[in-house]
């Protein structure tokens, strides 16, 4: 097919040129004086994009899945109990390696569709037998990708205060992180861990960390066996700019881009821009008459869209129609949501007219797949959203030069 693909998964994310440049490189020696100027000015950088002065960024050549086992191999040790809310397939999943490395986890089953209720972790909290048995950790997926759903973080670190419980709070921002407001320091995460192939718009292949002070105690005392995951060699490493296993070197390069492009547009204004854009999304879901999984509006995530299809439609129809005919990828429903969802990807490196042109494809294949889609309602209702917003932004602008 002519023209560029649509790829409006939730991630990996689309490559800004900037950042294809940026990388597009004979590759260095890692052991040069250059590349560790690299990385020790741009480890600082990217805690910016945590929000946190206090943690130390740490990263890996994996992916998010391997972001889960460097954050609980050095925090917990076998045996150790941790709390987790199944909202979710990534929420299974990250309970799944907790338990692979021997850890006890206690998994409150939830809706597929709904956020962490704070209020029930504080009940869990309170409820917890204390001493050796006490919760080690309450692991929270701020984004859950499966169902589109953003879980309040802030309220989760007042239930742990509330109920004076000094578990750690770890949390997945795989889907959130440079797209969704999310302040490490200001709600005293312990560790926050992503990929690179999201919100920070780079291929896959970069686990990121940031790690807290009390994180960093957990580590040095005690944890899991582990030797490529351990955290405190890297970050001693880390202080001369160099690693101790090649690290992914291009791929930095493209994270110095990536991490400059987000300071230079802003954190806010980013966060920002997936507001504006999300809004236009749902608003095409509301006039395709179709439902969000997330039913409530306080949690639906500004990064992606799970789109429920009418009974008998199958999800996975609608997304081979859009792929074969349209060239538009869009993510599939994944666990026991398969064949009842489609996800629309809208995070990274995205503007007002891909958006359009998405849900341009995304109604072309709703109607062929025999949804009833009046053609261009998705698209005007985006299209009204997007200049409702423009609006908004643009008349306190106005009022002042007047
Ligand atoms: N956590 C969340 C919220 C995710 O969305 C994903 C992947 O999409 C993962 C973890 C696993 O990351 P990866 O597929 O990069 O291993």
């Amino acid at each position: 097919m002519s023209g560029r693909p649509f790829l409006q998964i939730p991630g990996p994310t689309n490559v800004p040129d900037r950042i294809l440049r940026a990388m597009d490189r004979p590759v260095v020696d890692h052991r040069s004086p250059e590349f560790g100027q690299l990385v020790k000015a741009l480890l600082p950088d990217v805690a910016k994009v945590f929000k946190s002065e206090t943690g130390k960024v740490v990263l890996y050549p994996a992916s998010g899945t391997g972001a889960w086992e460097a954050a609980l191999v050095n925090t917990l040790a076998p045996g150790d109990r941790v709390l987790i809310f199944n909202n979710g397939h990534f929420a299974t999943l990250f309970a799944e390696a907790a338990r692979n490395l021997g850890i006890e986890v206690d998994e409150v089953p939830l809706r597929w569709g709904q956020g962490v209720p704070a209020d029930l972790v504080e009940v869990k909290l309170r409820a917890d037998a204390g001493g050796a048995a006490a919760y080690k950790a309450v692991l929270v997926v701020h984004n859950e990708t499966s169902t589109g759903v953003t879980s309040d973080v802030l309220a989760v670190r007042k239930a742990l205060d509330a109920a004076g419980h000094d578990a750690l709070l770890i949390v997945d921002t795989v889907s959130s992180l440079a797209s969704i407001d999310f302040r490490m320091d200001e709600w005293r995460v312990d560790v926050t861990l992503t990929g690179s192939q999201k919100g920070l718009m780079l291929p896959p292949g970069m686990a990121l960390l940031c790690v807290g002070p009390r994180a960093l105690e957990a580590g040095q005392s005690g944890g899991s066996r582990r030797n490529f995951w351990d955290w405190n060699r890297i970050i001693a490493d880390n202080a001369t700019g160099f690693y101790p296993y090649t690290p992914a070197t291009l791929l930095l390069f493209g994270l110095r881009e990536a991490v400059t492009m987000l300071l230079e547009e802003g954190l806010d204004d980013v966060f920002g821009r997936h507001e504006r854009l999300a809004s236009g999304v749902r608003a095409a879901v509301d006039a395709w008459g179709l439902k969000n999984l997330c039913e409530d509006p306080s949690e639906v995530s500004n990064s992606l869209t799970a789109v429920v299809t009418p009974d008998g439609i199958d999800s996975g129809e609608v997304m081979k129609i859009a792929r074969e005919r349209y060239d538009l990828a869009l993510g599939v429903g994944l666990g026991r949501i398969r064949g009842k969802v489609f996800r629309i990807g809208h995070l990274g490196a995205l503007n007002e007219l891909e958006v359009l042109g998405t849900l341009g494809g995304v109604e072309m294949a709703l109607a062929e797949a025999g949804v009833p889609v009046e053609l261009g309602s998705g698209v005007a209702a985006a299209q009204r959203s997007f200049v409702a917003g423009r609006q908004a932004v643009a008349t306190p602008v106005a009022a002042a030069s007047r």
